[in-house]
């Protein structure tokens, strides 16, 4: 019982500085979204690929979370987006308070998107509220059919869905459209695109997804 209670007082705890961080992000007109996806789903080469693409007229600032190195932060850096790298120490995923306290570090008077990209996990990222307005998860088709089905929350309350490495479709005993079809039965208002974050295929479809919601 004194369990449950701790959980609930953390979450609503970081209720409060998610509305905060929200407020803020409202406020300066940026917006702000929370990527998602397991380890290795292709989250930064997302965003690498993002801005290859030729963003051109978006301002983007991003924030990497992992539990160590800045590996990520230094992919990010290389195309001169301003870039903070938090490091967890073992936690599984980034809260509110860490997010508030990154945006110190960035210049945010001349940002349009601002990317959190969570530590890698299906699992406990969906419990917490960063003040995101869209949240993003990327999944990959050799993760396999079934991970939507095994980590629905992460779907459910997500605004878009990338599968990602659809180059590899011939390779991999899955069915996109299947992917898409559990997807969207998950959650009917999720919108759901197939990228290739190594050939680029259908980046250019999700970039436009993006500046939509500006
Ligand atoms: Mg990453
Ligand atoms: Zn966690």
């Amino acid at each position: 019982m004194t369990k449950i209670k701790v959980i609930k007082n953390i979450l609503s705890a970081n209720k409060n500085t998610a509305d905060k961080n929200r407020r803020f992000f409202r406020e300066k007109g940026i917006l702000a979204v929370n990527l998602m996806g397991s380890p290795g789903s292709g989250k930064t080469s997302l965003l690498e690929k993002t801005f290859e693409a030729g963003a051109g007229d978006l301002r983007f600032a991003v924030i990497e979370g992992d539990l160590a190195t800045s590996h990520d932060a230094k992919r990010i850096k290389r195309f001169g987006v301003p870039v903070v790298q938090i490091n967890t120490h073992g936690g599984c995923h980034l809260d509110a308070n860490m997010v508030g306290r990154a945006l110190k570090e960035l210049p945010l008077a001349h940002t349009d998107i601002l990317v959190i990209e969570n530590v890698g996990n299906l699992v406990c990222p969906a419990d917490f509220d960063l003040g995101e307005s869209k949240r993003i998860v990327v999944l990959s088709v050799t993760e396999g059919e079934d991970k939507i089905e095994k980590y629905p929350f992460m779907f459910k309350f997500a605004g878009c869905c990338i599968l990602n490495k659809i180059d590899l479709l011939p390779y991999c005993n899955v069915s996109d459209e299947r992917i898409k079809r559990t997807a969207l039965k998950i959650n009917k208002d999720l919108d759901f695109f197939k990228v290739s974050c190594k050939t680029g295929e259908g980046i250019n479809r999700w970039l436009e997804w993006l500046r939509a919601k500006l």
